[in-house]
């Protein structure tokens, strides 16, 4: 696998036109992935760099997350930083368009089929409720049970009409609503007339970020996996000397 050097991409992008918008996942990316996602925690030094680089006055930094935005809470992003959760069903200091009666119904039959595939896999799998989805996270199960639950629930989920699935590594999220980083990601740069995106991400959810990116733009994805980004780097600290390396080259 070939792996930028972190020095070499942020010079990359400060040769770029700006105004620049730098959108960031979360897990995997900014902090390490850990058993529970309650234990996650920002690498040692990024908070410091986001916060320094979203003082520039041509950079917009933006967090986009699975995660609600009352759960980003628990990170304390520098308030320069524009939060959206929930795969962009979410931006902070915005109100999110209430559930409709047919969201709300359906939110309640896939929370019901998830507490079900919960049991079946037994200790360890947890059940979280956001606003307008809910997720099954199996990796702290016992594996086979795991996987057979989340076989178990996706074409019952599927089943209910409008539902969106997001399949994750020992996840499954079930929208009642469907959220899409990559119309964030295209919404947000033209609120802040940027000329070039950034953006960097892990997971499978990323990659609809990565598709809404044009030929000027940069797309990086972490880690292995397969992807259409165009530049990777290696893991969360790749990430964090990075990101050490794009706040001097702004500073
Ligand atoms: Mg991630």
């Amino acid at each position: 696998m070939n792996y930028d050097d972190p020095a070499a991409l942020a010079q990359h992008i400060a040769d770029q036109e700006r105004p620049l918008l730098l959108g960031l996942d979360v897990d995997g990316v900014l902090a390490a992935i850990v058993h529970h996602a309650d234990q996650a925690r920002l690498s040692a030094g990024v908070a410091d760099s986001l916060a320094e680089l979203a003082k520039h006055e041509q950079l917009h930094v933006a967090v986009v997350s699975g995660r609600s935005i009352d759960d980003l809470d628990r990170f304390n992003f520098d308030e320069g930083i524009t939060l959206i959760g929930s795969h962009g069903i979410e931006i902070q200091g915005r109100p999110m368009e209430p559930l409709t009666v047919q969201e709300a119904d359906r939110l309640a039959q896939l929370t019901s089929l998830c507490d079900r595939a919960m049991h079946r896999a037994g200790g360890g799998a947890w059940v979280e409720t956001k606003p307008a989805s809910v997720v099954l996270h199996v990796r702290q199960a016992e594996s086979v049970a795991g996987a057979d639950a989340l076989t178990w629930l996706r074409p019952l989920a599927e089943s209910v009409d409008g539902t969106e699935i997001k399949v994750g590594s020992a996840v499954l999220e079930l929208f009642a609503r469907s959220g899409n980083k990559g119309r964030a990601i295209h919404d947000l740069r033209t609120e802040v007339n940027a000329l070039t995106a950034v953006f960097v991400g892990d997971d499978i959810t990323d990659e609809d970020a990565f598709a809404v990116l044009g030929p000027s733009d940069v797309s990086i994805k972490v880690g292995n996996a397969a992807t259409i980004a165009n530049n990777r780097l290696r893991d969360t600290d790749a990430v964090r000397d990075w990101l050490q390396e794009l706040s001097v080259r702004f500073g």
